[in-house]
């Protein structure tokens, strides 16, 4: 079964990363759009999901979070993050960066501790104000599943043109100023086996690191289910060895699983 979030703001719910974290949703609440079609996504296979409603209203993000985070202040459940993820990929709602920018305005001014954070595909990168927004978050949380373009596209199945190189040239304009997640898994998808454990691909994602030279990376794996049904967890053992490798290139790195 997958999930989709009905409201703009959701939660706050306990995140396995990012602590007491209230969701912000830019994307319809009865469907999912996204530039991947993960076989992992929680909220399931794109076309399956596909929305009838429209994209979040800016200003009804924006009362809705003010609400949320006047009631939520002083309270055990104070968020330690206001994180953008929901139905889909949030950067390409077309005010992405001014939402951003009230946010920022919104947590400054009730929740002064929360980190804004936000989990992207990092598709929308190349666009000049969904780069420059990117930059002005606490955590700018960017996915890379793997060190081949063969790998990527069997686990992320982009939809629209993904050039490995170009984006690993675009996440190097960062300077650092962002955080890689790489989901880790074994299995098979419409008869292609999908492995992004192998020497291999792991040797090639350590180069891309090296290169990206991000602030952290997060490391984990499946924790609900998925659209693929033939996909394997990762022992947190296994993990952990491919964290040491991380670890020994002077970059910091966490592993949820
Ligand atoms: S990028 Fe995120 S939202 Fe999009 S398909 Fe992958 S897991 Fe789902």
């Amino acid at each position: 079964m997958s999930i989709l979030f009905h409201d703009s703001i959701f939660g706050p719910l306990k995140s396995r990363r990012l602590g007491i974290s209230l969701g912000v949703n830019l994307l319809p609440a009865n469907g999912k759009i996204c530039t991947f079609n993960c076989i992992y996504c929680e909220c399931g296979w794109n076309k399956k999901g596909k929305p009838t409603g429209t994209l979040a209203d800016k200003e009804a993000v924006e009362h809705a979070l003010e609400e949320r985070l006047t009631t939520l202040r002083g309270t055990e459940l104070e968020p330690d993050s206001i994180t953008f993820s929901g139905n889909g990929e949030p950067t390409l709602h077309p005010q992405f960066p001014a939402i951003i920018d009230s946010t920022i305005r919104l947590r400054n001014q009730y929740c002064p501790k929360a980190k804004v954070s936000v989990l992207t595909n990092g598709t929308r990168v190349f666009a000049p104000s969904v780069f420059a927004a990117l930059q002005r978050v606490d955590n700018n949380i960017i996915k890379l599943d793997g060190g081949t373009l063969h790998c990527i596209d069997a686990l992320d199945q982009p939809n629209i043109q993904f050039n490995l190189k170009a984006y690993i040239d675009q996440l190097k304009r960062f300077n650092g100023n962002l955080i890689i997640q790489t989901l880790f898994l074994r299995g098979r998808h419409n008869g292609v086996t999908i492995d992004n454990t192998t020497d291999e691909e792991v040797a090639l994602w350590l180069e891309h690191l090296v290169a990206i030279q991000p602030k952290r990376v997060m490391m984990y794996v499946i924790e609900r289910e998925t659209p693929e049904q033939d996909l394997e967890k990762i022992d947190k053992k296994e993990l952990e060895l491919i964290a040491e490798k991380v670890r020994s290139l002077g970059i910091e790195t966490d592993i949820y699983a």
